[in-house]
């Protein structure tokens, strides 16, 4: 089947009593034990987690899905099967929390972290001088939209014997399937483009190794980190739609990318499928789409660039991304400010940088939305 209908049919299994076309929300904390599902206590799996891991699993093209309560416990899951001295490698543009979660959380229980820019090939060499235990992606990062060759590197990590995970959020599996293209673990938070309604928490790692999904059930169990029944339901509901989303995002997305490369008030625009981006063919070959998100810095003083923010109307000022409306983030004072101001800099995430979330409203009323909110500065 094609991912649409897997997203509509798989994982719909819990209605044969009732003939309930959506499955209900399991709301139950526990089950009554020697139950033909084998569910004992929701902490360690419930119905509305197995109907939602299995529909990932399909989308992913994966064999294996575990669902969390959002995409920090997905990466918590992970990070939390490492053992001090543990080193990981990481791309250096990665989500301010993964970046957060390492430096505050397990380094103090001795797992090592180097960070290096993983467009450039020259620094594969590292993996395999080094040998991490994991090497952490992101494809389109975030929120640069670097873009790196998945395939490539999971070369290097074969032969270096080391774990390597995606984090997929920016694709979505409609877009990119990292496991198809020889990564270990595909990871998510469902909170985005999954879900796609800004209405839920949630994330999930998709693998093929037996090992690591056994690992996976035990984090989530052991730790704590599932998610609610409820949430579960909500994001089985969202992703029915993945696909006709992504492409409504990607569309509005391409068009208006071309729109801000014509502006004088724009220095510049990075969106993966635009001909300017440093790795539009890569992410041609790698991505079926460029996806919702373009990052633009300004070529206006600071205090104009806060005031633009601020004039937007349909464009919300906040952090998230990947829902059907459309959001704009400052970077440096929002999603990434828990990374240093020198470490950010250092990786190109200025003051001046702007990151949009391209909803699937119509692309003309958001541009003239753009056009609105900068037109009295100008
Ligand atoms: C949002 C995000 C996360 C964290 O997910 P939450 O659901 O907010 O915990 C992880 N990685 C990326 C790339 C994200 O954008």
């Amino acid at each position: 089947m094609h991912p649409s209908t897997h997203a509509i049919h798989t994982g719909e299994n819990f209605h044969q009593e009732t003939g309930a076309v959506i499955p209900p929300i399991y709301m139950t904390s526990t089950f009554s034990h020697g139950n033909s599902g084998g569910f004992d206590y929701t902490r360690s799996g419930n119905p509305s987690f197995t109907n939602l891991e299995k529909t990932l699993a399909a989308l992913e093209k994966a064999k294996y899905a575990t669902v969390f309560g959002s995409g920090m416990a997905a990466i918590t899951a992970v990070l939390s099967t490492l053992k001090s001295g543990d080193l990981i490698l990481a791309e250096e543009n990665i989500y301010g929390c993964t970046y957060r979660i390492i430096d505050q959380v397990f380094e103090k229980f001795g797992l090592k972290v180097e960070y290096y820019d993983f467009t450039d090939e020259k620094n594969f060499s590292k993996i395999i001088e080094k040998k991490p235990a994991l090497v952490w992606i992101e494809s389109p990062t975030n929120p640069l939209l670097k873009i790196i060759d998945i395939e490539e590197i999971s070369k290097i990590t074969k032969k270096s014997g080391s774990t390597l995970v995606i984090d997929n959020t920016f694709a979505s599996p409609a877009l990119q399937n990292p496991l198809d293209l020889g990564a270990d673990i595909s990871l998510s938070s469902s909170t985005k483009y999954i879900n796609g309604h800004s209405d839920a928490l949630g994330g999930v790692v998709c693998t093929n190794s037996k090992e690591w999904n056994e690992k996976m059930i035990f984090a989530q169990k052991a730790i704590g980190l599932q998610p609610s029944p409820f949430d579960c339901f909500l994001i089985s509901r969202g992703v029915k739609t993945l696909e006709v989303r992504m492409k409504k995002h990607c569309e509005n997305a391409l068009k208006i990318a071309e729109f801000l490369e014509k502006q004088s008030w724009v220095k510049w625009v990075k969106y993966p499928f635009l001909k300017s981006h440093p790795q539009y063919e890569l992410a041609k070959k790698q991505m079926k789409g460029g996806s919702g998100i373009i990052t633009a810095e300004l070529n206006i003083p600071f205090d104009n660039i806060l005031r633009f923010l601020k004039n937007l109307k349909l464009f919300t000022l906040a952090e998230s991304l990947g829902g059907i409306e459309s959001l704009v983030d400052h970077p440096a004072s929002m999603t990434h400010a828990s990374i240093p101001k020198i470490e950010r800099e250092k990786v190109g995430i200025t003051d001046g940088l702007i990151r949009f979330s391209i909803g699937i409203e119509h692309s003309e009323d958001l541009m003239g939305d753009i056009e609105d909110a900068i037109s009295p500065l100008m």
